[in-house]
C-alpha cells in the first residue's frame, strides 16, 4: 500500500478509457488500497484509478465528514443503471488542484458494481447529495470524462482554470446535456452551497 502520485489535468492519460477488471487479483487489491491511501492523503472524497495512471475500471469514494468514522467504498466495474433529475454545484478534482467550478449533474443515480470481495452491490445516491455527485464524477473518470466537461459556464470555468495555472476547458470535450440544461435553466449558480467531490473535508 502506498500513496501514489496523482495525474494532473493536461495529461492525456486522463482522457483515456479504462478497461474492465477481469479478476480481483492481488494487483487489483493493491490498486484499491493505493487509491484509498492516496485519496485520504490528499483529503479527497473520491479517486479513480486513471488518476493514478492505472486504466482500470475502479474508483473509491468516502463521503464521511467531521467525526464520522471513515467509510471507504470500493467500486469495481461500475455501471450506472439509473439516473434522473438534475442538480448543479461547485466541484473540484484532485487532478485540478484548487480549481472549482459549477457543473451539471443528475440528482439521483443508481450504480451497480463489484466490491473488493468480488460481490455485486447496488447503491443509490439521491437528491444531489455528495454521494450522488461523487459517483457520477468518479464514474466519468473511467471514460476519460472530466468535471469541467459538464461546466455550466465555460467562461467562469476558463477563468478559474487560468487563475490556477491550468489549461482552459477543451471545447472538443464539452458535453451536450440538453436535458440537464432544461431542468437547470431557472436555477441560479450558487457557489455558496459548495460541497464537492474531491474537495478538502
Ligand atoms: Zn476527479
Amino acid at each position: 500500500m502506498s500513496i501514489r502520485k496523482i495525474v494532473s489535468y493536461g495529461d492525456e492519460g486522463l482522457r483515456q478509457k479504462s478497461k474492465e477488471v477481469s479478476k480481483i487479483s492481488k494487483k487489483i487489491q493493491t490498486l484499491v488500497h493505493d487509491l484509498i491511501d492516496t485519496m485520504y492523503a490528499n483529503n479527497g472524497v473520491g479517486l479513480a484509478a486513471p488518476q493514478i495512471g492505472e486504466h482500470l475500471r475502479v474508483f473509491v469514494i468516502d463521503v464521511s465528514t467531521g467525526n464520522e468514522p471513515l467509510n471507504p467504498r470500493v467500486f469495481i466495474n461500475p455501471k450506472i443503471i439509473k439516473k434522473s433529475g438534475a442538480c448543479s454545484s461547485y466541484e473540484g478534482c484532485l487532478s485540478f488542484p484548487e480549481a472549482y467550478t459549477d457543473v451539471k449533474r443528475y440528482a439521483d443515480v443508481t450504480v451497480k458494481a463489484l466490491g473488493l470481495n468480488g460481490k455485486p452491490f447496488i447503491l443509490e445516491g439521491k437528491d444531489g447529495s455528495l454521494l450522488a455527485r461523487a459517483i457520477q464524477h468518479e464514474f466519468d473518470h473511467l471514460d476519460g470524462i472530466l468535471f469541467v466537461d459538464h461546466c455550466r459556464n465555460r467562461f467562469e470555468a476558463d477563468r478559474i482554470l487560468k487563475e490556477k495555472g491550468l489549461n482552459p476547458v477543451d471545447g472538443e470535450y464539452i458535453l451536450e446535456e440538453p436535458e440537464l440544461d432544461e431542468a437547470l435553466k431557472d436555477l441560479p449558480s450558487n457557489p455558496g452551497d459548495t460541497v464537492l467531490p474531491e474537495d478538502n473535508k
